[in-house]
């Protein structure tokens, strides 16, 4: 069980994503990190242990995006390293994953003989490198659709990319996710206590759907990419 948060903002998302992580640290507290979009760039930055040594890490290199994800982690596959810890990224997308993909090891050989270089033993890093893959060739839906049909296993996943850089995707398959609504800004979260203190207006994804927040707007979409009215 691991916590994840997004949040879609017009201000810096980092003071938020810590306070919801702390909320969030009954569900892991292996590692923690935050992925935020820094001057058009993913700015990751993780360690081992509590959200306490994240903020340690932030306070000496600050990350002040608008929009962001964050994770705390128990792991399940790889151990608990900063290497492990989620955000995991390429240049081009973040992820942070709630659940257990359990067909990474085959989607893992496949996608290291197209190249991709993986840098953690987690069966997350396949997400990251998935979507990197199919964004060569295909709009953000399409890329995001492919990439969970892949997918066998559970799945709560907050996702951020560099090239749509005022969205954060949300998407769930069996693990848990919650979606607020606040001022100028929007959210998602593993359960509505970590988003309580920013907002509560809060509905919940059902299985099988994604969403996609900006800082003013949530559409909803099912698995067969139709748009959903909330
Ligand atoms: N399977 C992922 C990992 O080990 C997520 C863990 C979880 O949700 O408990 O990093």
């Amino acid at each position: 069980m691991c916590g994840i948060i997004g949040i879609a903002s017009n201000k810096s998302v980092t003071p938020n994503i810590i306070q919801s992580l702390k909320k969030l640290e009954y569900r892991g507290y292996d590692s923690a990190g935050i992925a935020t979009i820094v001057n058009g760039d993913i700015d990751e930055k993780k360690c081992t242990g509590r959200v306490d040594n994240l903020e340690k890490v932030l306070f000496k290199s600050p990350s002040n995006g608008y929009l962001g994800i964050g994770h705390v982690r128990w792991a399940t596959h790889g151990a608990a390293s900063q290497i492990n810890a989620h955000p995991h990224s390429s240049e081009e997308v973040s992820v942070v994953h709630n659940g257990i993909i359990e067909n990474s090891n085959e989607l893992k050989k496949d996608l290291e003989k197209k190249g991709y270089k993986f840098k953690s033993q987690t069966d997350t890093e396949v997400i990251t490198f998935l979507l990197t893959d199919f964004l060569k060739n295909f709009n953000l839906i399409d890329t995001i659709n492919k990439t969970l049909e892949k997918l066998n296993g559970s799945f709560a996943l907050g996702i951020i990319f560099k090239k749509y850089n005022n969205i954060v995707v949300g998407a769930r398959r069996g693990s848990p996710l919650a979606v607020g609504y606040g001022p100028e800004e929007n959210y998602l979260g593993s359960d509505s206590y970590a988003l309580k203190s920013m907002t509560n207006k809060i509905t919940y994804l059902e299985d099988g759907d994604v969403c996609i927040l900006t800082n003013n707007k949530v559409e909803f979409f099912n698995s067969k990419n139709k748009k959903i009215n909330k």
